[in-house]
């Protein structure tokens, strides 16, 4: 993942993923705190700017990693993610850490944000964040806000919580990528899962399943919102109130989907300008 910058190179760099390869310990799982977002990416790919006002509701959280932690425990997982759209934007942000953190004791944990909100949160919330050694990961965009905010900030936090920025979001213009959709669903599955950076690297937990990627766990805003019916069954994820053993899961999560087949992976475009998004269906298709 290091040596390729996914927001620049085309999908052709990718090198394809191996299926046959065992997978030990997966990337990362990802949740989401809130479906929404008080930034409007052209594209994103929890198809926030078109979802509906969403939190998640805290015991649903608490079940369900406390349930995926013993499907996936401490070891077999790299890092776990707290996302949304903007998790910053659920009140209860700070309980929900104490919960993951109780389930993943020695996983490394970490809020993706843009940051913005960063200046409102409670004392609470920074308590916790160093009690519990949660990292804030910023994604710095090319929009209107002072960044000298979060300098100020990371200044105030040092030695306390630790906060970064993604990547190279620091120095370089944040770029775009499209990946579009295709209704048809005439794809070929498994050439678009070895080609897909997010395939069995981005594990969403949402709906009670894990997913091998942010397409299958969202599907339902993008589906809602322009009437269709792109379809995400059984068998694109994994119920985790089934009866499965860790090595089931991570194999399960590491191979091609139903969904691969509407995923137009080689017309996939990397390195675009970014744009506010203008909720048109051509940013997903
Ligand atoms: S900041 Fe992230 S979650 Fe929000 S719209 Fe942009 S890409 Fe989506
Ligand atoms: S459905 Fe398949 S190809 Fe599409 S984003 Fe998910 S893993 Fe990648």
């Amino acid at each position: 993942m290091n040596i390729i910058n996914y927001f620049q190179k085309p999908y052709k760099s990718w090198i394809p993923r191996n299926l046959n390869k065992k997978v030990v310990q997966i990337d990362s799982i990802e949740i989401d705190l809130a479906s929404h977002c008080n930034l409007n990416c052209k594209g994103c790919t929890h198809f926030s700017p078109i979802a509906e006002k969403w939190f998640i509701d805290v015991e649903d959280f608490r079940k369900d990693v406390q349930r995926t932690s013993e499907l996936l425990p401490d070891g077999c997982v790299k890092r776990f993610y707290i996302l949304g759209g903007e998790p910053l934007l659920h009140k209860r942000i700070s309980e929900m850490l104490v919960i993951a953190r109780e389930a993943y004791r020695k996983t490394p944990i970490y809020i993706i944000t843009n940051g913005f909100l960063l200046e409102q949160m409670d004392d609470k919330f920074w308590n916790v964040c160093n009690q519990y050694n949660i990292v804030i990961e910023i994604t710095k965009y090319p929009v209107n806000y002072d960044y000298a905010k979060i300098k100020k900030i990371m200044q105030d936090q040092k030695g306390k919580v630790k906060i970064i920025y993604k990547g190279r979001t620091k120095f370089l213009k944040k770029k775009q990528y499209k990946l579009p959709l295709d209704e048809t669903g005439n794809q070929d599955e498994v050439y678009g899962f070895t080609h897909c950076h997010m395939a069995g690297n981005c594990i969403n937990l949402a709906h009670g399943h894990l997913y091998t990627c942010s397409y299958a766990a969202c599907m339902d805003r993008f589906n809602k919102y322009f009437h269709k019916n792109i379809p995400v069954t059984e068998a694109d994820g994994v119920d985790i109130y089934q009866d499965y053993s860790t090595e089931e899961v991570i194999r399960k999560l590491t191979q091609p989907i139903p969904l691969c087949k509407y995923c137009a992976v080689k017309e996939r475009t990397y390195g675009n300008k970014w744009e506010n998004s203008k909720r048109d269906i051509s940013e997903w298709t």
